[in-house]
């Protein structure tokens, strides 16, 4: 085979049994207890660009234990969130869709921002230097792009429902 698959378990802080499979740059298989995730690495593709192939598989399996690992936290946020969500009689369909969307968009990025920290907080010196080595990185527009989508959209979502009381 030439390309390979590396399974790797583990278990969440919470309990869960985790299995990430990373196969080759262009698939991650990740199952989160019984339930199988698997999903292209849009995240991992762009801010592992450049790096070398090792520390490169390294940071893609510590995202998505990331993802994993600070799942209730991203539920939490969720839920937080939704509490905002446009109700009563007065809304249109597509105000309530457009809400839908950006929830997603938001719910996202504070997701991809939180598993990116975990990342960072695995091994802070190991993290910059790896980032310091490949030049034209794109991971700063990431951490930008989603600190900015998550902050300025979580209150752009929460700030709604003053609007729309009748
Ligand atoms: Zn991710």
């Amino acid at each position: 085979m030439t390309q390979e698959s590396l399974a790797r378990h583990a278990r969440s802080w919470y309990g869960l049994p985790v299995e990430i499979v990373i196969e080759g740059d262009y698939w991650h298989w990740v199952k989160a207890g019984p339930v199988p995730l698997p999903h292209p690495p849009v995240v991992n593709l762009i801010v592992r660009h450049g790096l070398p192939r090792d520390a490169r598989l390294r940071l893609s399996y510590a995202h998505e234990m990331g993802h994993i690992q600070t799942l209730p936290l991203a539920l939490m946020h969720l839920a937080w969130v939704w509490q905002h969500r446009p109700r009563g009689q007065g809304v249109s369909l597509w105000r309530r869709l457009a809400w839908l969307a950006g929830l997603a968009v938001v719910h996202q990025s504070a997701w991809e921002l939180a598993a990116e920290t975990y990342v960072l907080a695995q091994n802070p010196a190991e993290y910059t230097r790896s980032y310091q080595e490949a030049r034209g990185n794109p991971a700063p527009w990431f951490w930008a792009l989603m600190a900015l989508l998550a902050l300025v959209g979580t209150f752009a979502l929460r700030r709604t429902q003053h609007t729309t009381e009748e």
